[in-house]
């Protein structure tokens, strides 16, 4: 498929590790000029240079904390200035944040996960649609998950489900109201993907004993056996920005490995 992204350029946000990295080197690997969203570490770096060595120029990391509205506004722009446009919008970063009973959790964990996980979405969305409009259309894919959606097993994770959900209520807005600028919005629900995820969730002491553990092992799912990997999702999210899925908007497509059937 080499080729499928040429010409096009693809923001990524969430790309220094787990679904994110992966969706921005396999967008890169078939053309894309990506744009990589994520706070500033040395993990992001490592997608650059890793896309960058096997294709020179074609990758960028930014700075952006997408909870950041001026951030997020700015660095869109710089994106559109050195990679002359933007055709694809991946809103995939997000923390599973803090998880523990409902009157345990503050005000502010609270927020923390709405604001990274909802307002980022919101952000990345509101600030590229007038780039999309320019190229005459486009593909938007933000990542939510079963959780908050298929199933809610996960105890203590009320913030992060809420966000979960509102993701999807959000893409479906945003199909609707931007389908007449041909400008395309799915939303993808992963089960458990081998990430990094896990070193973002919260969780005080006092509330580890209280966490009740799931009913089946933490991560099984009948096809894969375990938790799937990050290129399976990758292949899903590249599926979406092509052209291959241009009748498709509005749509929810569960990636689980049939997870949320147990
Ligand atoms: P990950 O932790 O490996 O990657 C997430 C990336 O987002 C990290 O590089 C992190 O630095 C970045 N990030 C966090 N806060 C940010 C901020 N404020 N601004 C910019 N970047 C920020 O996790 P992942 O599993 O690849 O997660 C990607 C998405 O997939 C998340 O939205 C997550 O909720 C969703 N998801 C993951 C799973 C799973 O099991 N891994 C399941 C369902 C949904």
């Amino acid at each position: 498929n080499r080729g499928r992204f040429e010409g096009k350029c693809a923001i990524v946000t969430g790309a220094g590790s787990g679904i994110g990295k992966a969706a921005a080197i396999k967008l890169a690997k078939e053309g894309a000029k990506v744009a990589l969203f994520d706070l500033l570490n040395s993990r992001t770096q490592g997608t650059e240079a890793e896309i960058n060595k096997v294709h020179p120029g074609m990758s960028r990391a930014f700075d952006v904390d997408v909870s950041d509205p001026v951030r997020v506004e700015q660095a869109v722009r710089e994106v559109a200035e050195h990679f002359g446009g933007i055709d694809i919008v991946f809103a995939n970063a997000g923390i599973n944040g803090a998880v523990g009973p409902i009157e345990e959790m503050t005000f502010d964990e609270w927020q923390k996960t709405m604001s990274i996980n909802l307002n980022g979405t919101f952000l990345t969305v509101k600030h590229t649609v007038p780039y999309l409009k320019k190229q005459s259309g486009g593909s938007i894919i933000i990542t939510s998950s079963i959780n908050g959606n298929d199933r809610f097993s996960g105890f203590g994770m009320s913030a992060y489900s809420t966000t979960k959900a509102g993701q999807v209520a959000f893409a479906k807005m945003a199909a609707l109201e931007l389908a007449k600028y041909k400008i395309r919005v799915n939303v993808i629900c992963p089960g458990a993907i081998a990430t990094n995820i896990d070193s973002s969730t919260e969780v005080s002491e006092d509330l580890q004993e209280i966490i009740i553990p799931v009913e089946y092992p933490e991560g099984s799912q009948p096809l894969a056996d375990g938790p799937g990997e990050a290129e399976n999702v990758a292949d899903l999210v590249a599926f979406l920005a092509s052209n291959e899925s241009i009748h498709v908007t509005g749509a929810r497509i569960v990636i689980d490995g049939a997870e949320s059937l147990l």
